[in-house]
């Protein structure tokens, strides 16, 4: 599979979320055609998605005569057949205006091309986002597979060819680059729902990921920078092997705590919360500990491979494994440009990750 289906979250494991701290909207959660009404003109709809996380959440906004739908699904007939509902029950007549896509995963932009097409909408997301999703799209998968193949290589892994680990890549999840209407910046403004949304950029989960804060109703729309109940993916991808985004992560997570204590925020998977700060802490301090686990664990030097064990309680198999490699370097990667680690290769190009000698 591709190291772009990286919509897919894991479970924190070792820091697990602790849900008991937030407060979940008491609200029932909608499916087939149902909008649920979160605040004025703000409505809370559900698609579900055929792999193990099973629903993304989507957020519609009054937008004049019609909608801004935020995010999609995936280019699926099980999304499609909940759009069809949606389009009857949800959208009362009123098409969708502009579509609002807050990152590249397909679970998030898949749909974007066809309800674009189907509503005659804009598509708006960041210009990073955009270009990636095309880069992805375009890229060769023999060659895909080839870097994949070689990036877990690089840290151990032992990757027999035609291994699950890099076949198939899904782009068909995707249905296709849709045309961007407006490159969305950070710091600009969007009015819908009744309210003025401030885009604000974060890092880490993916380039160009964008959340909307309507800082007079105090609500966040956070897409997968912040979910209730697993630890947002973070990971080295093969297309950038030296990349630091961890880093980004805890930056955005920073970034993000100006917003008001009394946030409700509205993420891509679960259910609506408030707890922002909470949440915060709880993932900065789940990542501030694998960083711990790793600096114990490197007096000796050691693959990404050998030191899943030292981040995961169960070494995850099959797609999930080239994820918790991307993880486990996103956290070496961290401590390597902090000098806490150094980056040994051997003669087949394996690296090994070690506390520099003092
Ligand atoms: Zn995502």
């Amino acid at each position: 599979m591709s190291d772009r289906a990286g919509s897919i979250t894991r479970e924190g494991e070792r820091y697990p979320a602790s849900p008991h701290e937030l407060r979940y909207l008491p609200i029932e959660v909608p499916s087939g055609g149902a909008a649920r009404p979160i605040a004025e003109g703000v409505y809370w709809l559900r698609v579900p998605l055929p792999m193990e996380l099973n629903h993304i959440n989507l957020w519609l906004l009054e937008d004049g005569d019609g909608w801004t739908l935020v995010d999609t699904g995936m280019a699926h007939d099980v999304c499609r057949e909940t759009w069809y509902e949606l389009e009857r029950d949800a959208l009362g007549g009123r098409p969708l205006r502009r579509v609002f896509v807050t990152h590249d995963h397909p679970d998030h932009m898949g749909l974007a091309p066809w309800l674009a097409e189907r509503h005659g909408a804009g598509v708006w997301m960041s210009r990073d986002a955009h270009r990636s999703a095309g880069d992805f799209l375009e890229i060769d998968p023999g060659v895909l597979s080839e870097r994949i193949g070689g990036f877990l290589h690089s840290h151990g892994v032992d990757v027999s060819p035609g291994s699950s680990l890099v076949r198939g890549d899904h782009r068909e999840w995707f249905g296709g680059l849709p045309a961007l209407s407006h490159a969305v910046d950070d710091g600009e403004t969007l009015d819908a729902g009744r309210g003025t949304w401030q885009v604000v950029r974060t890092g880490g989960h993916c380039g160009g990921h964008l959340c909307l804060y309507d800082a007079s109703r105090e609500i966040l729309v956070s897409g997968d920078q912040v979910l209730p109940g697993i630890s947002p993916n973070v990971s080295v991808l093969s297309s950038a092997p030296g990349a630091d985004p961890l880093r980004e992560f805890l930056a955005s997570i920073d970034r993000l705590g100006r917003c008001a204590q009394g946030t409700l925020v509205l993420p891509s998977h679960g259910r609506p919360f408030h707890g922002l700060h909470r949440r915060l802490a709880g993932l900065a301090g789940h990542h501030h500990e694998q960083l711990d686990a790793l600096r114990g664990a490197c007096t000796e030097p050691r693959t990404a491979f050998e030191l899943l064990p030292t981040l995961f309680r169960r070494v995850p198999r099959g797609f999930h494994r080239l994820l918790a490699i991307g993880e486990a370097v996103a956290h070496l990667n961290y401590l390597l440009a902090g000098h806490e680690l150094v980056r040994q290769a051997d003669d087949r190009g394996v690296y090994r990750f070690v506390v520099p000698a003092a």
